[in-house]
């Protein structure tokens, strides 16, 4: 008899669904985290009475009623629709790409004239079979969208020029003819009131958690408490890296208390022209409409990734997808550990994904 069904490797989202639904099972699990903290990049702090999205600006989407559902029994969800502007040259522009931009950029009132001068700069400017993010995006809106709202934020994103990076970064963003400022076309959004910590505190509520423990460090003491593993955290580690590094890009936050109600009016500022050096400044209290004395906001700085970095985002170019897939076979035959979350598949993947591919592989170990 070993002392645990299941040892889970790391509290993120990943990991505490499926703590929550084998324990609910009736399945022993031990949650090991190596951050002195739960919940990984959802991590929510209060400051101030503002909930602080310390990893990042985190906003709840999906069009999976069942999704939806699950993660508002963990906590009730505020209307917040992510509706963000972008500065560039002192000038405002709504976003995602819709009839308030193309209004401001080029005075059109109506979809018709919007659609004529796009297509226009796609005619002179575009190309037949995109192989790039550059040519991706003036296939999509142009070249004056391009030059405006894409290529400075994106290009201190990922660090390359935009002509080096995949076309399919850029396919995420929706570009519509109506004046809608929705970021997001899922039917579900918002956000927790009271932030996302809460909604992990619930998921392991009455579990076993050991904070600031590395389970990579002591691998095989672990291994000897338990039946079955699920491993979240990166896969080149696990494999103590005998392949080669994985890349990614990593980003510093500069989180400000600033003694004004109200800065910038808006969740979120993305700012576009390559000069700025910050990509977007969060502006916490609004996510859920706080009306607090102060404010606290959040510059966010892209940086290249090196060891001990935090790696936020997988630079999923040939090269590194390659080096994933031989890393994959491994993972494959290794018995009895369940591999899963945005770390382990190296893939970025919003919250409602990860919540689905948590339940659809505890459901397939229920199964079994
Ligand atoms: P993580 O949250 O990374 O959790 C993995 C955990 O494992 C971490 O706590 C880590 O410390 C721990 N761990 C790793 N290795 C070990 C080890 N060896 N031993 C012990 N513990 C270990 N999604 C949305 O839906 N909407 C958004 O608006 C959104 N915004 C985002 C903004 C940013 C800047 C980023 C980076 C992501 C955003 N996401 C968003 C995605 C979201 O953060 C992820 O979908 C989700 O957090 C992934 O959960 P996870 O459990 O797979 O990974
Ligand atoms: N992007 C851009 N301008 C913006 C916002 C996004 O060019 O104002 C590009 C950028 O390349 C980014 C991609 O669109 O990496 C996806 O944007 P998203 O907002 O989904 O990025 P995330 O919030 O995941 O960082």
């Amino acid at each position: 008899m070993k002392m645990y069904d299941y040892i889970i490797v790391g509290s993120g989202l990943f990991g505490s669904v499926c703590a929550r639904e084998l324990t609910d099972i009736g399945f022993k699990c031990l949650v090991l985290e190596k951050r002195n903290h739960i919940g990984g990049n959802v991590y929510t702090e209060n400051v101030e009475g503002i909930n602080v999205h310390k990893y990042g600006a985190h906003i709840f989407h999906t069009n999976d009623k069942r999704i939806w559902d699950y993660v508002n029994r963990f906590a009730e969800f505020n209307r917040f629709t992510n509706s963000p502007v972008a500065f560039y040259k002192g000038k405002i522009y709504n976003l995602p790409f819709n009839m308030n931009t193309f209004h401001q950029l080029w005075g059109v009132t109506k979809p018709d004239e919007a659609i004529q001068i796009i297509n226009k700069q796609i005619e002179i400017y575009g190309t037949k079979e995109p192989k790039n993010l550059e040519e991706q995006a003036i296939n999509l809106v142009g070249k004056d969208v391009y030059e405006i709202l894409i290529k400075g934020y994106t290009e201190k994103q990922w660090g390359r020029p935009a002509f080096e990076l995949p076309a399919f970064i850029i396919k995420r963003l929706p570009l519509r003819f109506t004046f809608d400022n929705n970021y997001f076309s899922d039917k579900y959004q918002g956000i927790p009131i009271g932030g996302y910590t809460q909604i992990i505190e619930k998921m392991l509520y009455g579990i076993e958690c050991k904070l600031e423990t590395d389970f990579l460090l002591e691998k095989e003491k672990w291994k000897e408490l338990t039946n079955k593993i699920i491993y979240t955290g990166s896969l080149d580690a696990y494999f103590e890296y005998k392949f080669g590094t994985l890349e990614y890009r990593s980003l510093h936050f500069e989180n400000e208390i600033l003694d004004v109600e109200n800065f910038q009016g808006n969740a979120v500022v993305n700012y576009s022209e390559k000069e700025v050096p910050y990509t977007r400044i969060i502006e916490h209290k609004h996510f859920e409409f706080g009306k607090q004395p102060k404010t606290i906001i959040t510059k966010e700085y892209p940086k290249e990734w090196k060891f001990g970095d935090e790696p936020y985002y997988p630079i999923n170019d040939q090269k590194n997808n390659k080096l994933i897939e031989k890393y994959k076979l491994l993972a494959d035959n290794e018995k009895d550990v369940f591999f899963g979350g945005r770390l382990a598949e190296y893939r970025y993947y919003d919250m409602h994904q990860i919540i689905a591919s948590a339940l659809l592989l505890t459901y397939n170990l229920i199964k079994k």
